[in-house]
């Protein structure tokens, strides 16, 4: 196993995170406490390149492979302190371009693929509803064909870029009674009759990107927009969540590694009792289990990136990412937190926005519980 990075893809990296400290500038604490989408730093991603780092170049995108995208996504987590807006860019590159690129037709991909990589076009996907939750499956959202359309009638919940999409995967039933079988998805435009954005939800983290509650009402979508056949929707959903839960969280260890070396700063500079806090072991302590963590959860960001990369169905390794991942960014802050006495405390020092942002990943591309769940039946249990 050979876990060197080539020349190209070390410097790919590097622009990357050059670009997020030379350009994605804007005013984090002004547009969380806003709770405003970061749209300039939207834009700039999108021209850079960041929205389109897996599509192919006939779609206008870097055409990158698999590890060298989240090798890419690692060094954006490390240059921008934006997690919200990193945020709206995995549901849209995982939860709308991902699976377009795998079951769109010729005409549904260069319909939307070259102006989703460039940012253009924004992205997501509406499953989730009041009652279909970890229980996706038993979504309600009916589809119901009438000549060359379909008709929508459902709601659904916490879509990420909800509000600010052009795009969403929505998924339906044809018919309830037919359970998973009848589950389609549905490439919806902002304007088609009977698509409304419900409401805006606020949120305790991750508060630059935008989430909403959406109804579709009557919503009329053209027969030519099925993703997928009819009742494929179940395979379109797994397809596109095992590469989402195993993905999503990529920008998350560059995180974990500024925080670390953020940390480790202060440690060496904090002076108590005569000596800096890192000389005492309860505090190196902590730094030493950040750098555990960080690197158990990058082996297995790797890992499964190599499975994806190399062909290979991967459904336990990307629930064990996103679990470590997502307990281990959450550990970390709190960690990064305490390292920082009640400066760490404060508001100004971003520590505490940090905590509120990882939390939220503890629950969207599935919940912990569900993905404990996932990785014990791989086990047989
Ligand atoms: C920041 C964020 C972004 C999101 N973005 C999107 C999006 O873009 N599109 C979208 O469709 N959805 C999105 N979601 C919704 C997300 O996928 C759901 O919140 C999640 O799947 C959990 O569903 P629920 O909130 O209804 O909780 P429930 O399913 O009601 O769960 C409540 C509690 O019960 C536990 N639980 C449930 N079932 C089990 C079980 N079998 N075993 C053990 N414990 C269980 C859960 O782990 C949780 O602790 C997002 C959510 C968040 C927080």
């Amino acid at each position: 196993m050979n876990f060197s990075w080539n020349e190209k893809q070390i410097e790919i990296k590097e622009n990357v995170i050059e670009f997020c400290q030379t350009t994605l500038i804007e005013n984090i604490f002004q547009l969380e406490q806003q709770e405003e989408f970061n749209i300039e730093g939207w834009k700039k991603c999108g021209e850079w390149g960041i929205m389109g780092l897996l599509i192919s170049q006939e779609y206008g995108g870097k055409e990158l492979d698999t590890l060298t995208t989240i090798y890419a996504l690692e060094g954006l987590g490390y240059g921008c302190k934006d997690n919200g807006l990193l945020f709206s860019i995995a549901a849209h590159t995982w939860a709308c371009e991902l699976p377009i690129l795998t079951f769109g037709t010729p005409e549904q991909k260069l319909k939307y693929l070259p102006k989703l990589a460039k940012g253009e076009l924004i992205g997501g996907h509406a499953v989730t509803e009041p009652e279909a939750g970890s229980d996706v499956y038993s979504l309600q959202t009916t589809a119901q064909r009438k000549g060359d359309k379909y008709l929508l009638n459902g709601r659904k919940m916490f879509v990420t870029n909800g509000a600010i999409a052009n795009l969403i995967l929505v998924f339906a039933t044809l018919d309830p009674e037919r359970g998973k079988r009848g589950i389609t998805c549905f490439l919806v435009e902002k304007d088609f009759p009977g698509f409304i954005v419900k409401k805006k939800m606020s949120k305790m983290g991750l508060r630059t990107a935008q989430m909403s509650e959406l109804f579709l009402d009557n919503c009329e979508v053209p027969a030519a927009n099925l993703l997928g056949k009819e009742g494929a929707g179940m395979a379109v959903f797994s397809h596109s969540i095992e590469w989402e839960r195993g993905f999503i969280l990529a920008s998350a260890i560059g995180t974990m590694e500024r925080l670390l070396e953020q940390c480790i700063q202060y440690a060496k500079h904090r002076q108590q009792f005569q000596q800096p806090i890192g000389k005492f072991q309860l505090v190196a302590s902590k730094l030493v289990d950040m750098k555990m963590r960080l690197e158990t959860a990058r082996s297995l960001l790797y890992k499964f990136g190599w499975l994806k990369q190399t062909g290979k169905s991967a459904f336990m390794e990307a629930a064990m990412a996103k679990l470590y991942i997502s307990e281990s960014w959450v550990q970390s802050c709190l960690d990064a937190i305490q390292i920082h006495g009640g400066y760490g405390y404060l508001t100004e020092l971003g520590l505490e926005r940090e905590l509120r942002d990882a939390l939220g990943s503890r629950l969207y591309s599935g919940t912990s519980e569900i993905q404990y769940q996932i990785i014990a039946q791989f086990m047989g249990l």
